[in-house]
């Protein structure tokens, strides 16, 4: 793939209007900030819902709402998270997949979260991947730890997860694995074959990972979940800011963005 393929991940489970005034909350700020961010060269949408008072919430009937509020707007690449939020069952978080959209998360192991803690068993992620095949989702195999990505050559291997592989390393979480350009050297090079990686830098980390994604061959993901800021302590006006920025950066480089319709054709998912 000679193509860069922008995720930006609206919203997310953790970031507050106090942090963020911008933060888009109910299913049509998140639907208007999505074709914002398709406009400015975003591929691929990371959705999470939240409720009314901006608490975050795993409810099927929200995020189908905000998968017809999009779909009325452009073809973007819809991808459900199944992380949720902490705190959030197995089975609480997995109901959205029913929904059908062309991909899901699927944590791929159990980490430190701040100062809370993040629970995936191997049981859990092979409901998910049997529930992800069944409504044929792909999934995105988000690995926050070395460990994660042992555990899902596991899945692989039992014929759980098919490539093309689409695997997201999530680096910068408070009490996880810093990034670092050796760290992401070295967790790449444990990926199988057949597999593409968006890199995920959370905070301050979110900027140089676009130089090691560039440099890596690999895909960026931006937007609010993972950092707020244009600048230090000047807040990003928009998702659609930090989409222009990663556009930019990844032209610089002499790379062409990626359409919808290519992720499509990239990793097979249904044409719309
Ligand atoms: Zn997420």
């Amino acid at each position: 793939m000679d193509k860069m393929v922008i995720t930006c991940a609206i919203t997310g489970a953790e970031t507050t209007r106090e942090q963020q005034p911008n933060l888009p909350v109910t299913p049509e700020e998140i639907a208007n900030a999505t074709y914002e961010a398709y406009k400015a060269g975003a591929s691929i949408v990371h959705v999470h819902a939240r409720n009314n008072d901006g608490t975050p919430t795993q409810a099927p009937e929200v995020f189908r709402e905000i998968i017809e509020l999009i779909r009325q707007k452009c073809d973007i690449v819809i991808e459900l998270t199944t992380g949720g939020a902490v705190g959030m069952t197995a089975e609480e978080r997995v109901k959205v997949v029913a929904l059908k959209p062309d991909m899901a998360s699927l944590d791929c192991g159990t980490v430190n979260f701040g100062n809370d803690y993040i629970v995936n068993t191997l049981p859990d992620m092979r409901h998910f991947a049997r529930e992800m095949e069944k409504y044929e989702v792909h999934p995105t195999l988000e690995c926050f730890d070395l460990s994660h990505i042992y555990a899902s050559h596991i899945l692989i291997k039992e014929g759980l997860i098919k490539p093309p592989y689409h695997y997201g390393l999530v680096l910068n979480v408070p009490g996880g694995v810093k990034y670092e350009p050796d760290v992401v050297n070295f967790f790449l090079s444990k990926l199988p074959k057949d597999s593409y990686c968006t890199l995920m830098g959370i905070g301050r980390s979110c900027l140089p990972m676009h130089f090691g994604a560039i440099a890596n061959n690999c895909f960026i993901r931006v937007g609010f979940e993972d950092n707020i800021y244009m600048d230090k302590g000047v807040l990003a006006k928009s998702n659609a800011e930090l989409v222009e920025r990663a556009v930019k950066i990844s032209k610089d480089a002499g790379l062409q963005i990626a359409t919808p319709n290519d992720v499509r054709n990239l990793f097979n998912l249904r044409k719309i």
